[in-house]
């Protein structure tokens, strides 16, 4: 299902060779996230070396942690490489594994639903280049190779990568992980964060807070019912961020909480803790 501890274990000890000869590097900590679609993995390396992941620099903590992730449809295998000054690069290909995604058809179903009417596509289109904002920031923080909690606890009513077809046209696939929960009940910080986004009232999300967890790591609370934070402020994990809701287009109260690498679109469920 969401989690698979032993493709994780498997794919940090095959990268470990990559690492090999890396001063500083040390053996537990070297890449860990499973190679999979969807995954975020988190990675720590001499912090005088360069990593590129896909043709891309990515950025290094002064602990030489660094982060990338895989898009949930992404089928090509990416190079990670890895230069530490004086010896000759290291890369590897990492192919991410497939996975199967939820399926839903639903027929029938009247045009209202299916589209959003045309008076509102300028607020979306306005409260997407926010959003996208928020997620481009490539802040220094690191606090993205912590160990994340659950922001709240409850049933898991939608999983990441499913998606409906309505009355024969494929949507957008899911990219949050539902969790329900009463109405009010807080939500906290996954792990520490500056505030990027805090706003009240979007079209599609309602309430919704995204937390910058540094290197382009991102995460979205949407459908709040109350937003206790602003842009700019600093959150420790388990620090209260708002409160479950269903604000937005949602049909009862539940959080619905994303995870990024910048603009891609990661699986939280990897990163949390066995529920
Ligand atoms: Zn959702």
């Amino acid at each position: 299902m969401m989690l698979n501890r032993r493709t994780t274990l498997k794919a940090a000890a095959g990268l470990a060779a990559l690492f090999v000869g890396l001063r500083r590097a040390e053996a537990a900590d070297l890449l860990q996230g499973s190679v999979t679609q969807g995954a975020l993995l988190r990675g720590r390396t001499d912090p005088a070396a360069s990593v590129v992941f896909d043709g891309k620099p990515v950025r290094l903590s002064p602990e030489g942690r660094f982060a990338f992730g895989f898009a949930y449809d992404r089928k090509e295998p990416a190079l990670l490489s890895v230069s530490v000054p004086g010896a000759a690069p290291l890369e590897q290909s990492l192919a991410p594994a497939p996975r199967e995604y939820r399926i839903q058809r639903i027929d029938g179903l009247p045009e209202k639903f299916v589209d959003p009417p045309k008076e509102v596509l300028d607020r979306i289109a306005r409260e997407a280049a926010l959003v996208d904002a928020a997620r481009a920031r490539d802040t220094e923080a690191s606090w993205f190779s912590d160990a994340f909690v659950w922001p709240v606890k409850g049933p898991l009513t939608g999983v990441y990568g499913s998606q409906r077809i309505l009355n024969g046209v494929p949507k957008r696939p899911h990219f949050g992980l539902d969790i329900a929960a009463g109405e009010g009940k807080p939500i906290v910080a996954p792990v520490g964060a500056i505030v990027a986004l805090a706003e009240p009232d979007l079209y599609f999300t309602g309430g919704t807070v995204i937390l910058d967890h540094g290197h382009g790591v991102s995460s979205s609370y949407l459908h709040m019912s109350r937003i206790d934070v602003k842009p700019g402020d600093t959150v420790k994990q388990g620090d209260v961020i708002g409160a479950i809701g269903k604000t937005g287009r949602a049909t009862g109260p539940h959080l619905c909480l994303r995870l990024n690498w910048f603009q891609v679109r990661l699986d939280p469920g990897l990163v949390l803790p066995v529920p």
